[in-house]
């Protein structure tokens, strides 16, 4: 792919492991300092350590590139808000920001207690609300930005046990509709991505045979995409299989 990010910032959140790893990874090869944020802890959200952060980070400088770790929670404004103050001491501003942290508290409607909602509504819709708004008025000031959510077929359609994580991925999209109509004016580009990969998330989701095909790097390519200079007008939700198709049809017209 032709797509570069030299002298471009971007921050990946859940960039520990999986998709935003990998995420962080690619832009690091095509150029961008990397803020690597993780909170760590487990799949549900509990506990915490930006270890995971930091061995990504060590991987990025290892081939050469420019990354700083950070551990915020991504639903804790005062943390998000270091975090990008981090950035800016660092490398004076902020083009790219991948809302991609994420956790799962899987249960039928009937078994969900108000806390598996609190949290994963928390993580998913009101983290990247306020790492957006964080960043906001940076990339207004730019006349620049590039905002990629992560949202999810299990909101597009819903998913059995999902009504917490579907609701706020559905939410999120509905937050990238706003965005997009507030930021065309300063070259803001909001878009979303819902994809199907194989990664901690959704390790005891699918059959092993059919993750082994969905690695997270299938899927980075048509994210990157969506956070380049070439990213399309707004309003772009690449779901499932069209991640894929995206990525083939990119390459064989040599984009
Ligand atoms: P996927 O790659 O499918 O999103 P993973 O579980 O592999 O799934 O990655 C999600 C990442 O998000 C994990 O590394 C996890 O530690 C991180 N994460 C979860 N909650 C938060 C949070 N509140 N703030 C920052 N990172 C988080």
């Amino acid at each position: 792919m032709t797509i570069r990010f030299d002298n471009q910032v971007a921050i990946v959140t859940g960039a520990g492991n999986g998709l935003g790893k990998s995420h962080a990874l690619e832009l690091a090869r095509l150029g961008a300092r990397v803020v690597v944020n993780d909170f760590g802890g487990a799949r549900d959200g509990s506990g915490g350590s930006s270890e995971a952060a930091e061995q990504v980070v060590a991987q990025i400088q290892a081939a050469g590139g420019e990354a700083i770790a950070n551990g915020a929670d991504v639903s804790n404004p005062e943390q998000v808000d270091a975090m990008v103050k981090q950035a800016m001491e660092t490398w004076g501003r902020v083009d790219v920001l991948i809302n991609n942290a994420g956790i799962l508290r899987d249960k039928s409607f009937a078994k969900m207690t108000q806390d598996d909602w609190d949290k994963v509504v928390a993580v998913h819709l009101t983290g990247s609300q306020i790492c957006s708004h964080a960043v906001w008025p940076i990339m207004r000031e730019q006349g620049y930005g590039r905002i990629v959510m992560t949202t999810s077929t299990s909101g597009l359609y819903g998913n059995f046990g999902q009504a917490n994580y579907g609701a706020a991925k559905m939410a999120v999209a509905g937050l990238m509709n706003t965005l997009c109509i507030e930021g065309e004016k300063y070259d803001i580009k909001v878009n979303c991505i819902a994809p199907t990969a194989a990664t901690r998330m959704t390790e005891d989701l699918m059959p092993a045979p059919v993750l082994a095909m969905l690695e997270p790097k299938e899927i980075t390519p048509a994210v990157l995409f969506l956070a380049s200079q070439q990213a399309p007008t707004h309003r772009i939700v690449l779901a499932g299989a069209g991640c894929y198709a995206m990525v083939r049809l990119m390459e064989s017209e040599g984009v």
